[in-house]
């Protein structure tokens, strides 16, 4: 008998907690599954007389699954790779945007969503809605989040669905074809020349954030977000700048807010981890916006701190940018971004005012007090 160990990667870098089956000769039957650790590497027995197994590696990992979105009902992922040794390195042949995709969602959860409650809680972790006893079960019943690419509905941009149907009512992540979002891998397409790969770390913001509200509101918002959608043809990007509905301004701050974590954290300071970056980022973003510098795309300053003063550049509970600066920035000056985020997970809200009322109702009194101050400045 044979141990096979051996990695998996996509474009150079492992490809991370991702689901592999042993098979039989061209793909036929099932002798095993292991999930690649974080080097991308798996282990299987080849078996008597053996020396080289045949893998089927799923585009499917401990954060999400990715689904060709080119049919009329999205399909699984997978790739067959036939004859690995111990001790290989394969390479995904094909289909490798798909698998570029997955290696991002799961940084994305790694470097902004992993950190706060109930993500960093016992059982969660490595797998934001948890896992079950055995890789092959994990696999087939676990809860998860979905991805369709590309997507072909008439939205004309990516979107996020809270409740699809079939995923068990969690989200499903809509992904416009590359060619037509340059800001899936960061290139230029029709529009611009060149843009940040700044729309996984958006809209995985927004699938982490439902992924975690109630059934029931998550349900509410699907309808709500199908009607928005619709009614947005022409301006479908919902600005940070641009005024919209309280509950749209709410969930869309989940999407700015991951955006630039994720690249205050890669390009701003990418040796700190923990407390450090998490108080660096909102002083930062007060203080001396180095995203400003960093970003390809604009970037919008929501408010500047002088002293122990605020000042909002817009305000009130329908501005994306005064939702965002009042609870990710000010309000996380207050309370910690720790506390600040775990409490917009926590709080089931839809609105600013759902979430005030949560952390009113919490019997902390300085979260009481810092609330408060904050809904004062920003204009709630
Ligand atoms: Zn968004």
């Amino acid at each position: 008998m044979a141990i096979v160990t051996a990695n998996v990667r996509i474009a150079g870098r492992p490809l991370r907690r991702a689901f592999v089956e042993h098979t039989g000769p061209a793909g036929v039957g099932s002798l095993g599954w292991d999930l690649t650790d974080e080097n991308g590497s798996f282990t299987f027995d080849a078996g008597f007389l053996a020396d080289k197994v045949d893998i089927r590696v799923y585009c499917h990992n401990s954060v999400l699954r990715v689904l060709d979105g080119g049919f009329p009902i999205p399909t699984p992922v997978h790739q067959v790779i036939g004859g690995v040794a111990n001790g290989d390195t394969k390479e995904i042949p094909q289909q490798r945007d798909f698998y570029r995709i997955l290696a991002t969602s799961l940084d994305v959860y790694d470097t902004v969503w992993r950190q706060f409650r109930p993500f960093n809680r016992d059982g969660r972790g490595d797998f934001p809605l948890g896992r079950k006893d055995t890789v092959l079960e994990t696999f087939e019943k676990a809860r998860r989040i979905e991805l369709s690419y590309p997507d072909l509905s008439p939205a004309p941009r990516a979107w996020v669905e809270p409740a699809a149907l079939n995923n068990g009512n969690f989200p499903l992540v809509h992904i416009k074809h590359r060619d037509s979002d340059g800001r899936l891998f960061g290139e230029g397409d029709s529009e611009v020349a060149d843009h940040d790969p700044s729309l996984l770390p958006h809209e995985l913001g927004h699938a982490f954030h439902f992924a975690v509200q109630t059934t029931t509101t998550r349900q509410s918002l699907e309808a709500q977000f199908a009607g928005f959608i619709l009614t947005h043809l022409s301006d479908p990007t919902h600005q940070i700048d641009k005024k919209t509905v309280p509950a749209v301004a709410f969930i869309e701050v989940a999407g700015h807010f991951s955006e630039r974590f994720f690249f205050f954290r890669k390009r701003v300071e990418p040796q700190l981890s923990g407390e450090d970056v998490r108080r660096a980022f909102f002083r930062d973003e007060l203080r001396t916006q180095s995203l400003r510098n960093e970003l390809i795309d604009p970037y919008f300053t929501v408010g500047t701190q002088t002293g122990t003063v605020v000042t909002p550049v817009l305000t009130g509970p329908d501005s994306e940018a005064a939702v965002y600066g009042a609870i990710y920035l000010d309000f996380a000056r207050r309370v910690g971004l720790r506390e600040a985020v775990g409490l917009v997970l926590d709080s089931n809200a839809s609105t600013f005012a759902e979430f005030k009322q949560h952390v009113a109702g919490r019997g902390n009194e300085s979260w009481r007090t810092a609330i408060g101050a904050v809904a004062t400045t920003w204009g709630m």
